[in-house]
């Protein structure tokens, strides 16, 4: 790591996964173009192949590289790993402050690790809730104990504000700042907009399936992993009977999910199995499909920037705004339920308009650039003009 910065105070942000990477990179950006920090970036890459794709088209090289992933490691492996290699960084580098990022594994044991040192941790997509720890899980509780012990909360909307305040956070602790994925969703669009070939990997994909109305489909959640990982390839296996119909799915490389989806779905002609896509790609795919079907928590927030609809294979979500504003549906794992809400929206032209509506109930794309002027704020750094 190059020499800090003695005059300035340390801010260093960190994460591990690609979700993470997607919102944060926004964050690093906006706090180097702010200035007046020492900004160093730390990953644990919890994720290895498909994070190191967001830090190349982010434009972020980790000053700190933990390299934690293991095969099909257990969560207590990998917490207590990130526990104790974590500390060391932070007893090395001593950094004024600590940015984390939502719901990971990542997100709670750094945060723990800071707490350990008195270090302060600023909480981005802070107050997201299910009121369920067993769904997500185990996200519900990494984001809770996140929520317990830092003093900056970064909330993406007003509902996970008040969520917030219903445990007790000062409102004085509170930022809403919108969520920093559209920051990363708008600048990654317009960067493709300028430079197509950016995407152009798809273009082989498209051309294959001209014509057909396009379901671009992730499923990654660890809930679903066995019996609904199956139950979701059957319904894919029952909607790809239908001539007019094509599936892109990138097929996430965990192993409760990649060989249940090549045994159920390889070898079909319009389905579509591909390799997890970089952010640019992935972008361009939510542009030219029809439907989005997913389990994530980011493509639920991105889906209703572009008017798509977000079938989410989830039987809760901490999202509400998108089911709110109409533009997404829980419909959980069940087979039927899938099959017939995306018959229903690939039939029915009005189901489809009422639910196709671009808004953005999750941020403008300046949320990075308030989680800055914040930071700086709290530690006496004045923001320039
Ligand atoms: N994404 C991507 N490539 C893919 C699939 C998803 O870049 O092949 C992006 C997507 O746009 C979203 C994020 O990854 O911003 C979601 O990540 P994931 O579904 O792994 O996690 P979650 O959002 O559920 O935490």
């Amino acid at each position: 790591m190059k020499e800090a910065d003695t005059a300035m105070p340390r801010i260093l942000v960190c994460f591990g996964t690609r979700p993470e990477a997607i919102k944060m990179f926004p964050v690093v950006h906006a706090l180097r173009e702010h200035g007046g920090m020492d900004v160093r970036v730390a990953v644990t890459a919890q994720h290895r192949e498909i994070l190191d794709q967001v830090l190349q088209v982010g434009g972020i090289v980790p000053d700190i590289d933990l390299d934690l992933m293991r095969p099909d490691q257990s969560l207590d492996e990998l917490a207590a790993r990130i526990l104790t290699t974590f500390g060391k960084a932070l007893d090395e580098w001593q950094p004024a402050r600590v940015l984390v990022h939502g719901d990971t594994l990542t997100t709670m044991m750094v945060t723990l690790s800071s707490y350990f040192r008195k270090i302060p941790v600023g909480h981005v997509e802070a107050g997201l809730r299910s009121g369920n720890i067993y769904s997500p899980w185990p996200e519900e509780v990494n984001r809770k104990v996140a929520g317990a012990i830092s003093d900056l909360h970064f909330a993406p909307t007003d509902g996970a504000a008040a969520a917030l305040r219903a445990e007790n956070v000062p409102q004085s602790a509170i930022h809403v700042t919108g969520n920093t994925v559209i920051d990363a969703l708008f600048a990654t669009r317009d960067k493709v907009a300028d430079e197509p070939a950016l995407a152009s990997g798809l273009d082989m994909v498209a051309a294959r399936f001209a014509g057909k109305r396009i379901i671009a489909l992730t499923a990654h959640r660890r809930e679903n992993f066995g019996q609904g990982m199956q139950d979701i390839a059957q319904a894919i296996s029952d909607l790809a009977t239908r001539n007019d119909v094509a599936v892109i799915f990138p097929v996430h490389p965990n192993p409760n999910v990649r060989p249940v989806m090549e045994a159920a779905l390889g070898g079909r002609e319009n389905i579509a199995l591909i390799e997890p896509l970089d952010y640019p790609h992935f972008v361009r795919l939510m542009e030219m499909a029809d439907l989005l079907l997913t389990d994530s928590g980011g493509v639920q927030e991105e889906g209703p920037s572009f008017g798509k609809p977000v079938l989410v294979m989830r039987d809760t979500t901490e999202r509400p705004e998108g089911i709110t504003a109409g533009t997404a549906r829980l419909v959980g794992t069940d087979r039927a339920l899938i099959v017939r809400e995306a018959t229903r929206l690939l039939d029915d032209r009005d189901a489809y308009n009422a639910m196709a509506r671009a808004h953005n109930p999750y941020g403008d794309g300046k949320a990075s650039r308030r989680i800055a002027r914040a930071v700086a704020a709290a530690h006496g750094v004045g923001t320039p003009r």
